[in-house]
């Protein structure tokens, strides 16, 4: 089922997400749910507190090409635990349409999880994936792309998403 996504400056974004502890059926589901509203977008990672549920869960799937096979990556309880170097990428967000922005991020990481199942796991990411993990496990403490932004842009970003915010009423 498609969930609508919350889009900033929906305080919901800004909650912390608290540590998923079942690993059960209804979780299942709401990854799927998670997946399906996320390619429909379409996204390559979506966070649950960006769908009204304030868990920390995201998914990731940078293959977005049609000839690509699908890669979702399921991250519950995530932890980067390793950063090396720094990049700085033009990222979007599915709670902020319409908006690319240039944000400094580390160009490795180690991070641990668990899998949907509940199995621990590790992942050593760079590149696209590595940004997407980032930017994702921000969502899980209420950090928003815009908080990574100089001040005049986080002030045009902000004028931008409540010129939307109102024309949407
Ligand atoms: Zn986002």
């Amino acid at each position: 089922m498609i969930r609508p996504i919350l889009h900033f400056p929906d305080k919901r974004l800004r909650e912390a997400g608290k540590p998923v502890t079942a690993f059960d059926e209804a979780l299942r589901t709401l990854v799927d749910d998670m997946a399906e509203t996320m390619y429909a977008a379409p996204g390559v990672g979506l966070a649950a507190p960006q769908i009204g549920v304030a868990l920390r869960l995201f998914i990731v799937d940078i293959n977005t090409g049609d000839d690509q096979p699908s890669d979702l990556r399921v991250f519950a309880n995530p932890e980067i635990v390793e950063t090396h170097g720094k990049i700085r990428w033009e990222e979007g967000c599915l709670s902020f349409p319409d908006i690319r922005e240039e944000v400094d991020r580390a160009e490795r990481i180690l991070v641990r999880a668990h899998d949907v199942s509940g199995t621990p796991y590790e992942l050593e990411a760079e590149g696209l994936l590595a940004i997407a993990i980032q930017h994702e496990h921000d969502h899980l403490d209420g950090v928003l792309m815009i908080d990574h932004l100089s001040m005049l842009r986080r002030r045009l970003v902000n004028r931008a998403m409540n010129r939307r915010a109102v024309a949407a009423e």
